[in-house]
């Protein structure tokens, strides 16, 4: 069992600068990744996207300032102050998940955090909202996270690599940013502090925390896979002291289905994906090349995201049947060819969505 640290991230350590004392360090301890990471140091993916400057112009400012809300929403929850303690019961969970949800939330769980779950150290990738924390140690003072789930527009995802792929994911941040925000600010008026984590700053990973509480199991594509809406998610997490009723992992067969399916690693451009067990803190995760990822993300200028799009419980499936299907491989064999009949090996969508057209275009 070993700390995350947030140091060790692809962005953290392709932003490190030649001859900084930081650049030094790290590569000093880890110099087997200096091969890999320089090609993709300094490389900006986003100008690389293949549409004509007209384009850019227009849709580009549809999510470059996002970050700008995000920023602005955790100065507010950092602001805002305690009030003095409401004695809450823990059979209040229930309220809590509700309110997660009316503030927007897809579905919510409840974990515990303990040492383990934490980053040691930040990787200073909150400098886009000018907060350089690099080496910053992480303190574990929180002992239970509210994580969250926003659904992203699958009309979007389905058009991965393209535009309209950003368009979904930047936006499941900003919501994930609002829905945190809100809810930190209702825990900390019943007197109860609460850390709000988002794209631009959090304090650990959530993708162990999310499969933790409950809201999906960890396909071979590393993502959470949820039964409802496959890993077409992004996950938020609120965390505090507040003593609440605690979620436990879900099993629904998804390890076995993964053998079967292999869509995501089958349609990956960069063949980053594999289906090696790789066990990281007593949770089975898969070997992963991220080097690999974010070079397709260098020449598509989005997130990909054909991963997302690739997975057959992002597309809709069969709940009765995916209800039956542990430890039964013939169901699995079903739940597949019924996907593949009427969503091919890959649901992609060529047409632009019409938010992008212009000139009236049909
Ligand atoms: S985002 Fe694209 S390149 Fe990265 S793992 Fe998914 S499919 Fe592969
Ligand atoms: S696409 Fe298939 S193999 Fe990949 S995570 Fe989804 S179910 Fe698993």
């Amino acid at each position: 069992m070993k700390k995350y640290d947030e140091r060790e991230t692809l962005f953290s350590r392709i932003d490190l600068k030649k001859g900084t004392k930081e650049f030094k360090e790290f590569y000093e301890k880890n110099p087997e990744l200096l091969e890999t990471d320089d090609p993709l140091r300094g490389v900006s993916f986003r100008p690389k996207i293949k549409k004509d400057d007209n384009f850019k112009k227009l849709f580009f400012p549809l999510i470059e300032n996002n970050k700008l809300f995000i920023k602005s929403l955790h100065e507010i929850v950092d602001n805002f102050q305690v009030s003095k303690k409401i004695d809450i019961e823990k059979s209040y969970t229930k309220n809590i998940k509700e309110i997660t949800k009316y503030y927007g939330a897809t579905d919510v769980g409840i974990t515990k955090l303990d040492d383990l779950s934490f980053y040691s150290h930040h990787g200073g990738l909150s400098e886009s909202i000018e907060y350089n924390n690099y080496n910053e140690e992480i303190k574990s003072v929180y002992n239970t996270a509210i994580v969250f789930l926003i659904e992203m527009d699958r009309e979007m995802i389905n058009r991965a690599p393209h535009f309209e792929e950003l368009l979904a994911t930047e936006e499941a941040y900003l919501k994930i940013a609002q829905v945190g925000a809100r809810l930190a600010i209702y825990l900390k008026s019943l007197g109860h502090d609460a850390f709000m984590n988002s794209s631009e700053k959090y304090l650990a990973p959530l993708v162990p925390l999310a499969y933790d509480a409950g809201l999906g199991e960890i396909g071979i594509s590393n993502h959470l896979v949820t039964l409802k809406y496959g890993d077409n998610v992004r996950i938020g997490a609120v965390f505090t002291n507040l003593e609440l009723e605690e979620d436990h992992p879900i099993d629904f067969g998804l390890k076995e289905f993964c053998k079967h399916c292999a869509l995501c690693l089958i349609n990956c451009p960069t063949f980053a994906i594999s289906h090696i067990p790789r066990i990281v803190n007593g949770r089975q995760f898969y070997k992963f090349r991220d080097d690999k990822c974010y070079e397709m993300w260098t020449k598509s200028g989005t997130d990909c995201g054909v991963c997302i799009q690739s997975c057959p419980f992002t597309q809709g499936v069969d709940f009765e049947k995916v209800s039956k299907m542990k430890d039964d491989p013939l169901m699995m064999d079903e739940i597949l060819k019924e996907h593949l009949e009427t969503h091919g090996r890959r649901k992609y969508t060529k047409e632009e969505l019409s938010i992008l057209k212009l000139n009236g275009e049909e």
